[in-house]
Formats: C-alpha cells, structure tokens, sequence
C-alpha cells in the first residue's frame, strides 16, 4: 500500500476526529461567515506526484479554499430556493459516504430497502401513492417524469419510443402556465425539443395556469399530449388548480406531470395543504429535497403511477445485472445505474424530526416570509410584485441587479434578481431550517440599506 495512504488508514479515528472538529468550527462560524463570497481566482496547483496525506490536505484546504466558501447553508441566504442541513440530514450524509453503499441493486445489501422505505415515507407526507425513486434534485426528477410521459405517449401509438427512438413520436405537444426553466432542460434532453412546451396563459396578474385556456388549448391539440402543472413557481409561489387540472383528464388524453419541486412541502401544513390538494391524481410528481427538506445537495425524489413505463425507458439489461422484475431494482428505474445511498440522509430528518418538526420548518419560513414582505412593503423605494403567497417574497426597487449585488456584498444576506411579467425585480426565498425572526431583521435591513 501506497506509505502515505497506509498511514492514513493507521490514523483514522485520530483523522476523523480532526475532521469533525474542521466541520464543528465551520458549522458554529455559519452565523459569521459571509453570506455570499465573490468567486476569486486561484493559482491552479499541478497534479501532486506525491500526496500529503489527510492531515495535511485539511490544513491546505482550511487555508486555500475554505474561506472562499459561502454561508449559503446558513439563515440569510434566500437565493433561488436553497435549504441547509439539519444535524440529522448532515449526520446521514456522513453515514452515506462511510457505509458507501450503492443501491443500484437489492442482492447484497439492506440498502435498498432502507430507500423503498423513505421514498414511502415521503410519499406519506405528501399523500401520493405512487412508486418513487432517489434522484438528484427536481431537474432530474422532471427528465425522469417527462421520459415517462414520453414512453407514455408512445404506448397511445403502439410504439415503445425507448426502443425505436423519437423520431418515432411525431410532434408532441407539451402544455404548462408557468413551467420552471428546467422543464424545457428536460425537455431539450429527451429530444422532445424545448421549442414543444406551449405557454398557455396564467390567471391575470398570476402565475397559476388558466384552466380554461388551458381546456382550450388540449381542444386544439390532436392527438395525447403532456400536461405540465405547477406546484410552487419561484417568483411568486403560484399553484395551479391542480384538482381542476386533474379533472381535465375526463375530457382530454394527456400524462399529467406535476412539478412540486419545493411547493409539494405545503402538505406539511394544514394553513397551506389547500395548495397542493390534487397533487396525488398526476401521473408523475417532481419533488426536490436538497430544498426544504433541508438535506444536502443533491437529492430529489420522482414520482409515478406507471413504474412499468419507467423500467421500460431506464431498464439496463445485463447478464450480470439481471433482468427487471416485478419488483425492478433501481438501476432500472433511474438515470444512474451505480448510485449513492441518496435517501440516508433524508431517512435521518424524517426519523429525527418527524411530520411535526418538518411542519415547524415550513411553517417558521412561511412566517419569515409574511414578516419581510410587512417590512419591505413599508419602505418607501420598494414595492412588493406580488402577494407573499408562502416562502418568496418577490419586490421591485429602481435598480435589483445593483440592490443584489450590494447586498451580497454586505455579506449580510444573499438575494437573486428575477423578471416578472416583465418587470425586473428581486426574489427572497425562506427554505432554511436556521431562519430566525431576528435574521429577517437583519436581511430587511441589509435591502433597506442598499435601496
Ligand atoms: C428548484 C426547482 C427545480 C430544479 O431543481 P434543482 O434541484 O435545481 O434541479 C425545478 N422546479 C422547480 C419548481 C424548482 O423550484
């Protein structure tokens, strides 16, 4: 064995105590360290012929990369929709690397059962059915809905569009209000095409789907199509009628692909569970967890009522790997065939902390929410875009590229800039466990401050 490395592995209780007091330091410097750093440019090291062993890789990195590294796991950075890690989240993680187990198959290990189990669980609380699977994070899980719908829509012809291609689909007509931009990533991966999703109107001043244009719209269309609906936008945090969208389906032959990426999380609250009822009738379901679960990157879960269709897009038949069963591994439900134990760190939150300690989390963020849009809303420089419908608030000020980058540079707080019906304005997305009423204080005062 390799010196360095055979010393390595004499030392590993004493490396991995040096270790975990490197993460008990940055952990407890959350609160202090910048909130967001500007990326600065390195001196790139050559390849080392010779390595330096753990101790000394620590130091190096303590010193070279770890102060360029953002407090975006902490309570004030409310860019895009970014969730931190509870201690049981980060305590699975650890366990994920350590155990390192690869649930592609269910022969050698509990492993796969351990994810069966949380994929149920989380159906649980957001009161869906289906058969579901780790992924890892929402974009992945709306490729694996859409490559679903796909297959989907090849059954209507009799064709199975993973065996003979797309070119065997003809045109396919794609419906959504106000799809995330990775929809049309999914898209543009399956050879769907982007330029396939038809925006069909939203509700006046709303991001919601028109239901009726949207009727209208699956009238014109020949032919099944696809349905994507929308369970939380970013901007506002609109929902479609997911139940009269469901109902749609007794007139018109469409799969029903809903994207609850972070939204699918106002199940947890019986204040909000009203947005998401309807979520279960969609054929597939996109959840993220690396969101508001609050487990590290990356990990999502993908919903469906048709796991037959997905063995059938994902299966990866091998002698040594055995065909698909009843029961098909997940190296044949998922992009990956080798794959981490992604579902431990999530099994970690939802046994530590339960239905009851997730509500809290969203219903403490929902809360931030409301108490910076109240603050926000009386300052005379800014005006609010929308209603604070649940964990965004989304404002306008006379320049928010400029109020954005002066408040990351205040390290005070992180917000993104976005458009809204054409308006440029700013987001504030609350989906850290962390978040205390005194951090929005100090994030209204950040904003205020760069008005
Ligand atoms: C964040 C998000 C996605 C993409 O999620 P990733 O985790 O970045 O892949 C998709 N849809 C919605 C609604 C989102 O909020």
């Amino acid at each position: 064995m390799y010196p360095i490395l055979a010393d390595d592995l004499a030392n590993l209780p004493d490396l991995l105590d040096v270790t975990r007091q490197a993460a008990v330091r940055a952990l407890a410097g959350l609160n202090a360290r910048p909130v967001a750093v500007a990326p600065t440019v390195q001196h790139e090291d050559k390849m080392p012929e010779d390595g330096i062993g753990l101790r000394a890789t620590l130091a190096e990195f303590t010193r070279r990369w770890e102060p360029g590294f953002s407090g975006s796991a902490g309570p004030r950075y409310l860019g895009f929709v970014t969730g931190g890690t509870t201690p049981a989240a980060l305590a699975g993680d650890w366990l994920t690397g350590t155990f390192d187990q690869n649930v592609g198959s269910a022969k050698d290990s509990s492993a796969t059962a351990l994810e069966h189990e949380t994929v149920a669980r989380l159906g649980e609380l957001f009161g869906l059915r289906h058969a579901g699977a780790f992924v890892t994070g929402a974009t992945m899980s709306n490729v694996v809905g859409l490559a679903i719908a796909r297959e989907w829509l090849g059954e209507r012809k009799g064709v199975s569009i993973a065996d003979a291609g797309v070119g065997a689909l003809g045109d396919v007509t794609v419906l959504s209000g106000a799809p995330h931009s990775s929809v049309f990533k999914a898209l543009a991966i399956l050879g769907i095409g982007r330029d396939r999703l038809r925006l069909v109107p939203t509700l006046p001043g709303r991001e919601a789907v028109d239901v009726t244009a949207l009727a209208d719209a699956l009238a014109t269309t020949k032919g099944p199509s696809i349905v994507v609906a929308n369970a939380g936008t970013v901007n506002t945090v609109d929902f479609d009628d997911l139940v009269a969208i469901a109902e749609l389906k007794n007139r018109f032959d469409f799969w029903l692909h809903t994207d609850g990426a972070f939204g699918a999380f106002a199940a947890l609250s019986p204040r909000h569970a009203h947005l998401v009822a309807g979520l279960g009738e969609a054929d597939s379901v996109c959840v993220d967890l690396h969101k508001w679960l609050n487990v590290p990157y990356d990990a999502g879960v993908q919903f469906t009522r048709r796991p037959d269709l997905q063995v059938a897009v994902f299966r990866n038949a091998a002698a040594y790997l055995g065909m698909p069963t009843e029961n098909p591994d997940f190296v044949h439900l998922t992009p990956e065939s080798s794959r981490r134990l992604r579902a431990l760190p999530a099994w970690f939150a939802l046994t530590a902390y339960g239905r009851a300690g997730h509500r809290d989390i969203v219903e403490r963020n929902v809360d931030a929410a409301h108490q910076l849009g109240e603050l926000l809303a009386g300052h005379s420089k800014i005006c609010l875009l929308a209603p604070v419908r649940l964990n965004v608030v989304c404002f306008t000020v006379a320049d928010p590229q400029r109020v954005c980058d002066a408040v990351a540079a205040s390290g005070e707080a992180f917000v993104t800039p976005t458009v809204l019906d054409g308006v440029p304005g700013i987001r504030a997305a609350f989906s850290n466990w962390r978040t205390t009423e005194a951090d929005v204080a100090r994030v209204a005062t950040a904003i205020m401050a760069a008005c």
